[in-house]
């Protein structure tokens, strides 16, 4: 088995998915599920053997940065470029893409543990197969029959790539700055001029573009309603130039060999995705999907660094020993694969939700169900679409905060020769740095995730954990564990309560709840991990153990320290602006 697929990938394969019901869903009655299992198994070990193989060149090639081309665009390095043709032979592009648009129809827990892989080995690589099967996803849902039979084949064969471009100088985390216009030509396509900035793959050949309606423009600037979402080739079906160009690329601290690229529109036709000023919606499911790519980026770092300091830990010898054996750095390595298993955990059960979700949807459609079973499927699609709205921005939030914490100690296992060119772990730190940044920082992720459970989601979330924690509770192994969850549950409930009682308080804790909230569901996945195998006993009782008494601190940090916080926020900022600080 290769290295790449690892055990707590492979527990999800084969035990922790109903992947019976799945397809049943999904595909209908007709479908063979073990021949279906068979082909994802194979998938998952060929992506896991092909990540790897890229892994020394990635490594080796890490400053190389993407350039400018001749012709207005930009591409990625060689060794970039090779690997991304090598996956393209393969097949394993755009694979949540469904067959009737040459995809697998594959779900989205399988694209992410591909894209994880790929992360691993190279996180800059990632980012061009990533946007290209965020993309894809999105042509699939909002894109004409015309659109999706001129895109969605030449995505999955590879034959194009896909970027999204939001961000604009005045337009960053607000995208309600947006001032890229979009002007409707008498034949129903769109005209789109504007400057775009910081375009990951900017030199892709199929941007997805948010753009402000010129026939509302004044009305709507400063919101996001009257965006719309258009997809804008660089090239018109003649070949000719589209008005697309690249004329600069950013130089970065990490993720060289991702094009990070300035995109200026000039009279470029494009294809509205969805409805016309409708587009911020449509944006926010691609960057739903491409916050959980994110989440498996980090992830895909987290084991990278991982597996460098483990190895070098227990091959360095100081004070007679190996320095893994030194009980503080044990620590710190115990910590590093906790935290990244708790990554796991809450990720894989929001894949999983999502996939459901789809798999649902899809059993509508198909009109094959009884009436009184599209009602259960009904309601049960409706509560996973409330779960699956705070766990995203929670994801992307707790994934890419322990990407950054564990590629720093990865760091520090390493001593002196971690802050040098001549191991990897500084590369892998600095690569992980804008993981908090892009797709929306981890400010708004909080934002995002508190707004969510204002509006109710925290209760209907918390109580698929109750259900799930009590059908645990009487199990000899998981018990005491369970109890420790349980007991946790109603302070969260309590500070919430609390928090929405000012809402200016709430914002400056979104932070802490976040915490709190992913303790608790992180802990829930990681006992029903334990179920199915019992070898990740450790595993939940050292989360359980240090992020409970952490919950029941920060619980009553938000509890007793409301009054006056913003007041003090603003006297000891006053200190720095008086040079006293
Ligand atoms: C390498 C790289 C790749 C990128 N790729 C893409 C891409 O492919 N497509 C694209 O469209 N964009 C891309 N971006 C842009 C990226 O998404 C933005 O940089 C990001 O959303 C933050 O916007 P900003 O830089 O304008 O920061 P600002 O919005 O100015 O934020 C600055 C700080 O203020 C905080 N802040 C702002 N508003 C709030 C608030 N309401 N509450 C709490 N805190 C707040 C932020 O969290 C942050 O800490 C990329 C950026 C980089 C550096």
């Amino acid at each position: 088995m290769p290295d790449y697929f690892g055990a707590g990938m492979r527990l999800y394969l084969d035990r922790l998915v109903d992947w019976d019901e799945w397809l049943r869903w999904q595909r209908g009655d007709d479908v063979d599920v073990a021949a279906e299992r068979g082909a994802y198994q194979t998938i998952l070990k060929t992506a896991a053997s092909l990540a790897e193989s890229f892994e020394t060149r990635a490594r080796q090639n890490w400053a190389a940065e993407a350039q400018l081309t001749e012709d207005g665009g930009a591409e990625s390095p060689p060794h970039i470029r090779e690997a991304y043709d090598e996956l393209r032979k393969a097949g394993l592009l755009c694979l949540t893409v469904s067959e009737a648009y040459g995809g697998y129809g594959l779900p989205a827990l399988l694209n992410g543990i591909v894209l994880e892989m790929i992360a691993r080995a190279d996180p800059s690589l990632m980012m061009v197969v990533g946007l290209q099967s965020g993309a894809a996803i999105d042509v699939e849902q909002y894109g004409s029959e015309e659109v999706k039979r001129a895109y969605l084949p030449r995505f999955t064969s590879g034959e194009v790539q896909g970027c999204m471009d939001l961000t604009e100088p005045q337009a960053g985390s607000d995208l309600g700055g947006i001032s890229t216009r979009a002007t409707e030509l008498p034949d129903g396509s769109v005209r789109v001029d504007g400057q775009k900035i910081y375009i990951s793959n900017g030199g892709a050949e199929v941007h997805l573009v948010l753009a402000r309606e010129a026939d509302t423009f004044e009305a709507s600037k400063g919101t996001t309603t009257g965006l719309s979402l258009i997809l804008v080739p660089r090239h018109r079906e003649d070949g000719r130039s589209n008005g697309v160009r690249v004329p600069r690329l950013e130089r970065k601290i990490g993720i060289h060999g991702s094009a990070t690229c300035e995109v200026v529109f000039d009279g470029s036709i494009g294809a509205r995705l969805g409805e016309k000023g409708q587009g911020f919606r449509a944006m926010l499911n691609l960057m739903n999907s491409a916050r959980l790519g994110v989440a498996s980026q980090a992830l895909g770092l987290c084991d990278a660094a991982l597996h460098e300091a483990v190895t070098y830990a227990r091959a360095r010898k100081q004070f007679g020993k190996p320095i893994s054996e030194q009980p503080l750095v044990m620590t710190m390595l115990a910590k590093m694969v906790v935290n990244t298993e708790a990554v796991r955990a809450l990720l894989y059960r929001a894949y999983g939700l999502v996939d459901r979700k789809q798999a649902r949807e899809a059993a509508l459609q198909r009109g094959d169900a009884t009436e009184a079973e599209r009602r259960i499927l009904k309601e049960e699609l409706e509560r996973d679409t409330v779960r699956i709205r705070p766990l995203t921005p929670l994801c992307k939030y707790f994934a890419t905060d322990v990407c950054n914490d564990v590629t720093r100690d990865a760091i520090q296992v390493f001593g002196g020769i971690g802050f040098t060119m001549e191991s990897d772990v500084g590369k892998l730190h600095a690569d992980s740095l804008i993981m908090t940044i892009y797709e929306g920082t981890s400010e708004i992720q909080a934002s995002f995730a508190l707004r969510e459970m204002g509006k109710g989601a925290l209760a209907v979330v918390f109580q698929e954990v109750r259900s799930e924690l009590a059908a645990m509770a009487d199990d000899p192994v998981r018990g005491e564990l369970v109890a420790r969850v349980v007991a946790i549950m109603p302070s969260i409930d309590e500070a919430l309560k609390q928090l929405f009682a000012d809402p200016q308080y709430a914002l400056l804790r979104a932070k802490l709840m976040a915490e709190m909230v992913i303790d608790v569901i992180a802990a829930c996945e990681l006992l029903r991990q334990v179920g199915a195998d019992d070898s990740r006993l450790d595993l939940a009782a050292s989360w359980i153990g240090r992020r409970m008494l952490a919950a029941e601190h920060t619980s009553r940090r938000i509890r007793e320290n409301a009054d006056g916080l913003i007041e003090r926020h603003t006297r000891v900022l006053a200190q720095v602006a008086s040079g006293s600080a």
